[in-house]
């Protein structure tokens, strides 16, 4: 295949990985962002690669929180009020992919990509890039003893389905204490999920960029995207306020949770990517966590990282991504309080907030814009863009190739994509 010149529209996770799939695959690529390269949501996250949990957020469980959401300030999911108008859309969309076929269809849609997720990231660490800090497996904790036994049966079922590895048995009470000494007196039962994987997404990153870069990237910082220009081109706004065309033979649209302007100022219609902002905190401990500690009642991680303990949660819509809300940051502390024992919560560092690119119905935008073959989408991949971060480059690579995508699991994700995924305005579109 001839080598192209490709242009990438933002530096985070998916930009990052496309950027360096397409230098593997000898294309050459410029990769432009508004701010720095991995800016967005792309360091502060919990890190977290779950080829057993990439599923959307809609389900009937999330409808009911979503309610909730708009009433009550503590809850982990919380829509401001005054935002309601504009998210009516979504919130609607939210609601109808809530139902049980819909959210069943969705999860086995994401599904599709889970025997790809850690292949990928092993081929990127086999070229060198940094995947330490974390480790295999998760403690999946809950106190609720009827949503502790439906998780465990409900990841039970993927693992039979061939969606990850299936769980271990279910710890409780002095069982659990022993197995894990740093959870909190009240959390009384768990489960390991062992295929799960985690890594520290500040390494990860910072080593993804000096990759492109030592393999030839071209790097434009400070140049915000506005629309699409004519073909496989973006117009951009510098920092000083001019103008900058950015032209190649292909261009792929990767700007996470702010992608959705773009399209509409390019006349292009196409499912919305919102906002869903998530918090992120490191908090000293007298003990660290044997594993990542994910606690399914109280809705936030705790991921030992390189030494340090972060602490991630919170589902927020409404306010500007970028704005820090000190009050969801009380909420979490709250929430983690309860799960990790002997903690320094008064004396919180690495304070960050990030904006969760969500759709609707949990599926990412990935594929060409109908009758613009030149340009590509790549966005909307909710809370699970590290995970599908390495995989998505290997397909937006092969889209460009024009070929089949690289096999995952002894089939390959296109051949998947067509037997069991459901067509979407832009979602694989080898399916239309
Ligand atoms: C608290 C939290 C925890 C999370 N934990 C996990 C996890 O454990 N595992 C997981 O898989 N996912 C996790 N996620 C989700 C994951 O971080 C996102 O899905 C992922 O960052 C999306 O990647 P992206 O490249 O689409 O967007 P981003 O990583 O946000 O990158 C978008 C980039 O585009 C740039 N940009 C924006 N607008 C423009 C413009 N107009 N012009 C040029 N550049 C622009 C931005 O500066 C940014 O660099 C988490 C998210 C949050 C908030």
């Amino acid at each position: 295949m001839k080598a192209q010149h490709v242009v990438v529209v933002g530096g985070g996770l998916i930009g990052l990985s496309t950027a360096y799939a397409l230098l593997r695959e000898g294309h050459r690529v410029t990769i432009i962002d508004r701010d720095r390269l991995g800016g967005g949501a792309a360091t502060g996250n919990a890190g977290e690669l779950t080829p057993q949990q990439v599923a959307p957020l809609a389900s009937s469980n999330t409808a009911k929180d979503i309610i909730n959401g708009v009433f009550t300030r503590s809850s982990y999911l919380s829509i401001e009020p005054l935002q309601l108008p504009r998210l009516a859309l979504f919130g609607l969309g939210f609601l109808r992919a809530s139902g049980a076929k819909r959210a069943a269809k969705g999860a086995a849609a994401l599904a599709q990509f889970s025997g790809g997720i850690l292949p990928a990231l092993q081929r990127m660490a086999a070229d060198g890039i940094d995947i330490s800090g974390g480790g295999d497996g998760y403690l999946m904790t809950s106190s609720v003893e009827p949503d502790l036994q439906a998780a465990h049966a409900a990841y039970r079922t993927r693992a039979d389905r061939g969606w990850g590895e299936g769980p271990g048995p279910i710890l409780r009470g002095t069982q659990l204490a022993e197995h894990e000494p740093a959870l909190a007196g009240g959390v009384t039962g768990g489960f390991m999920l062992p295929g799960e994987f985690s890594l520290d997404p500040v390494t990860f990153v910072a080593s993804l960029i000096a990759h492109i870069t030592a393999n030839g990237a071209e790097i434009r910082e400070g140049l915000t995207a506005e629309r699409l220009g004519d073909g496989a081109s973006i117009v951009c706004r510098a920092i000083d306020g001019t103008s900058t065309t950015i032209s190649g033979d292909r261009l792929v649209l990767a700007a996470g949770a702010w992608t959705t302007p773009i399209l509409r100022k390019s006349s292009i219609r196409s499912a919305a990517v919102v906002a869903g902002k998530g918090y992120s905190f490191t908090v000293p401990v007298e003990r660290m966590p044997n594993t990542l500690v994910h606690s399914m009642d109280r809705h936030c991680v705790a991921i030992p990282m390189h030494g340090r303990l972060r602490i991630v949660g919170m589902m927020e819509f409404g306010s500007p991504p970028e704005r820090l809300n000190r009050q969801k940051l009380e909420v979490l502390t709250r929430a983690a309080s309860s799960v990790i024992a002997g903690a320094d919560w008064q004396n919180l560092s690495e304070e960050w907030v990030g904006a969760r690119p969500m759709t609707a119905d949990g599926m990412p935008l990935l594929g060409a814009i109908p009758n613009r073959p030149e340009v590509l989408v790549a966005a909307g991949h909710n809370m699970h863009g590290l995970s599908l971060g390495p995989v998505t480059g290997e397909v937006v690579a092969d889209l460009i190739a024009g070929g089949i995508p690289p096999p995952a699991g002894g089939r390959s994700i296109c051949a998947r994509l067509r037997s069991g995924g459901r067509p979407h305005k832009f979602i694989f579109p080898a399916l239309r």
